[in-house]
């Protein structure tokens, strides 16, 4: 069975997927800034590196799975955290991971999206070419003089998807396969924390999707899961919408 490190387990989706994957009878190292295997914050460079050295040294230098769930929402407590977490939190460590990735039979990569992120396809944010050309200290200072944590949250995601589809074809011939699942509004503390915000809580309890309810993160895990398998052996750079028919309904030409 594989070995899989997973970011955010100690909490909603990441805590999901983790328990699913054991539950499969695989091996998880959770990466969480509590409870897990490996305590580490994800918002410094200097965090993301000892993450990296400690899953290195727990699965022997081969890995046979990533996922990315830890990230922020709009209650973080600054935008420029919400960039150094959703963003670079995922993409350093995917840079830093890849090598003993790379050594595995079926390696592969989920990161965690958002259906938040189509909201900057028409008029993307300057801000995530700052992301997307790794300049982090210039993408925190863009997003807190912005000071609109929901513009960094999506353009966070935005950037993240662009950049894994990027990777996904770069670094294809490694045979390290890499997809996003973007998740609509899944029931989890980030979730319930946005509902509850006096700035943003009316229209994310007013975000109903299609299908007429929110989403469990056992539903995300459910795709993560199928994606981490040999089943999804050629899904490679693809976005999964695991969102009750938001995408559909927000962009139903754009895809
Ligand atoms: P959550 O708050 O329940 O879990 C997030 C986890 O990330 C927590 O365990 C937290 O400790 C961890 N984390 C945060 N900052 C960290 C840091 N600096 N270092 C290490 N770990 C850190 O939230 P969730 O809803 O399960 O979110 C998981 C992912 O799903 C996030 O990337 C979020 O953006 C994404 N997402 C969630 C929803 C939703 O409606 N819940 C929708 C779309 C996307």
């Amino acid at each position: 069975m594989s070995v899989t490190a997973v970011t955010g387990s100690a909490s909603g989706i990441g805590a999901a997927v983790a328990q699913q994957l054991r539950e499969a009878g695989h091996t998880v190292i959770g990466i969480d800034r509590q409870q897990a295997e490996v305590v580490a914050d994800l918002s410094s460079s200097e965090g993301r590196k000892k993450a990296a050295e400690q899953v290195i040294a727990l699965s022997n230098g081969q890995l046979d799975g990533l996922v990315c769930c830890a990230g922020l929402g709009v209650t973080a407590p600054s935008s420029s955290l919400v960039v150094s977490v959703n963003y670079f939190g995922s993409t350093e460590l995917i840079d830093l991971l890849h090598p003993a990735l790379a050594k595995s039979t079926n390696p592969a990569i989920t990161i965690i999206g958002s259906v938040a992120a189509g909201q900057q396809t028409a008029q993307p944010h300057p801000m995530i070419e700052l992301m997307l050309s790794n300049d982090e200290q210039a993408a925190r200072t863009a997003a807190d003089e912005l000071a609109q944590p929901h513009i960094a949250y999506s353009a966070s995601k935005y950037a993240l998807t662009m950049h894994c589809r990027r990777l996904a074809v770069t670094t294809g011939s490694t045979g390290v396969r890499l997809n996003i699942v973007a998740p609509g509004a899944i029931e989890t503390p980030l979730h319930e924390a946005s509902k509850n915000d006096p700035r943003f809580g009316e229209a994310v309890r007013n975000f109903i999707a299609p299908i007429g309810r929110n989403g469990q993160p056992s539903e995300i895990a459910d795709a993560v899961s199928f994606l981490q398998s040999p089943q999804a052996s050629f899904v490679h750079g693809s976005i999964i919408y695991v969102d009750g028919g938001m995408d559909a309904m927000m962009r139903n030409g754009n895809f």
